[in-house]
């Protein structure tokens, strides 16, 4: 997108073209007006699509609020014992280094296309410094305005303040003339020109904490957490606000349910819109295959190898027979895209196959269920950092720690219901300032992707029971109520 344009004086000019929808430039780099007539004719042709986003842009507060709320809460005094704080703390584990598989698959194979590097100069714009996005990561953690959170931001900005160029007295280096020699290009002879090395002004940079349009999610997700996990110690005193929370949970998912059967329609004209504006619609076909493969990769690397070694190093059992115990509950993953669904027939294999104690199976399966999907944080962490490369957007480490950290709770916070983890994508991209728009570009694999990280999802929760099963044994060994190991059906 750079055109270096050498001027007859000799001075060289770096010009950026703006996003497209910014500024509609003609072949020349000026305004044309026939440019803009088509860009209107895609925007209407979009707004089908711009209202599929807007819906899920809707639930994002209430499904995020009411799930992470009334899901930890849902560990009161009684079962955030042991197994609980077990559980939680394995399933926060295994979903970040689900996220960090992601990250680096991602980072290998690169789907998104070559990024370049957008640098000060190159931009125009000045770059957060990574000390100012980690103060920003921390800022927004705890905002300071609730209500504030939910439609704006912390955003370092960093303006430029120009000082005079140095004097030559003041050790700065003489003026050069560089002689270029005669290039030959496209069979035509590249003139001679000379290069200015007098010193440019010196331009430092002011960085000021300052706010930005967009959720806050990350505070959001911190606070509701916070309050779930307080509401869930509070007993009997919490049962209103915790009522509260499930029923707006519960309405939300209704919703959700609603809005899913215009996600068809709604994606058609997104995902049309999105081509029309692309300048090279073959080039995005290929890129959204390498990132269907990086997923994969991913899952498999997670789900085949990571987390039956895990299984296998704590219970010193064969993963595979565990695994062949619950085939029947993953066949039913990949046909519902639903965890949730999936669950009766989770707990069937947990209890009939793998035999493992009902009291166990019932805490950590639908508490899994809502909180462990490894397969979705995965994804969340992968697709976010294709749409950067996509967009040329080099990440900083403070973004990356940012996206790895909200694809864990956009993860907590989906929903085991098919394409979930799609609502939740809008939190991982808003967290760090990717256009929320781009996520048309893998709603198109995203019904396939979503069996397979679904897939991934319940083979975690399982995977959890029987390794909870294994480490709790003998807590629930001296146990003598009436839930023996093995179960007994009635
Ligand atoms: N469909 C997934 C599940 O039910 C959630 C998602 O990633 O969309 O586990």
């Amino acid at each position: 997108r750079l055109s270096p344009q050498l001027s007859g004086s000799g001075h060289v000019t770096l010009e950026t073209a703006d996003r497209r929808g910014d500024l509609i430039q003609g072949p020349k780099g000026r305004l044309d007006p026939g440019a803009c007539e088509e860009a209107d004719e895609i925007s209407y042709f979009q707004f089908p699509g711009e209202l599929l986003m807007r819906m899920l842009k809707m639930l994002i507060l209430p499904l995020v609020v009411s799930s992470l709320m009334s899901g930890l809460a849902s560990l009161d005094a009684k079962t955030s014992s042991r197994l609980g704080i077990l559980t939680v703390a394995y399933y926060l584990w295994t979903t970040f280094v689900a996220v960090i598989v992601g990250i680096i698959m991602v980072s290998i194979i690169h789907p998104g296309g070559a990024a370049q590097k957008e640098t000060t100069e190159q931009s125009g714009k000045p770059i957060m410094s990574s000390a100012d996005a980690l103060l920003d990561l921390i800022r927004n953690m705890f905002p300071a305005n609730l209500v504030e959170a939910t439609f704006k931001q912390y955003r370092t900005k960093t303006t430029p303040v120009v000082k005079s160029p140095k004097m030559a007295s003041e050790e700065a280096p003489p003026r050069q003339i560089l002689i270029y020699g005669v290039q030959e290009e496209n069979g035509s002879h590249v003139q001679n020109f000379a290069l200015d090395l007098t010193p440019p002004p010196e331009v430092v940079y002011k960085s000021e904490p300052d706010t930005i349009d967009g959720m806050n999610v990350l505070g959001i997700v911190i606070f509701s957490a916070t309050m779930g996990i307080m509401l869930g110690r509070m007993g009997d005193n919490g049962t209103p606000l915790v009522s509260f929370c499930q029923c707006l949970n519960e309405s939300v998912m209704k919703i959700v349910a609603v809005a899913v059967w215009y996600f068809p329609f709604g994606i058609v004209f997104l995902i049309a819109g999105k081509i029309l504006e692309m300048d090279d619609p073959t080039a995005v076909r290929k890129k959204l295959g390498f990132y269907a493969v990086t997923v994969v990769c991913g899952l498999v690397v997670h789900g085949l190898f990571i987390l039956p070694l895990l299984y296998f190093f704590i219970t010193k059992k064969n993963p595979i027979v565990f695994i062949r115990g619950v085939l029947q509950a993953l066949l039913i993953a990949l046909a519902t895209s639903s965890s949730s669904a999936t669950l009766p027939i989770t707990f069937k294999c947990l209890l009939e196959n793998n035999h493992i104690d009902r009291r166990i199976a019932r805490f950590v399966l639908p508490v899994g269920a809502t909180i462990n999907m490894d397969g979705t944080a995965l994804y969340e962490a992968v697709a976010a950092i294709f749409i950067a490369q996509v967009n040329n957007y080099e990440l900083d480490f403070g973004q990356i720690i940012t996206i790895s950290i909200t694809a864990t709770a956009a993860s907590i916070g989906a929903a085991g219901i098919p394409q979930a983890g799609l609502v939740t994508m809008v939190i991982v991209l808003t967290s760090v300032g990717l256009p929320t728009d781009d996520i048309t570009l893998i709603i198109a694999v995203d019904w396939a992707l979503d069996r397979f990280r679904t897939m991934i999802n319940v083979l975690g929760d399982a995977l959890a029971a029987g390794i909870m099963a294994h480490i709790c044994r003998k807590d629930f060994a001296q146990d003598t109520g009436v839930e023996k190991l093995p179960p007994r059906e009635t």
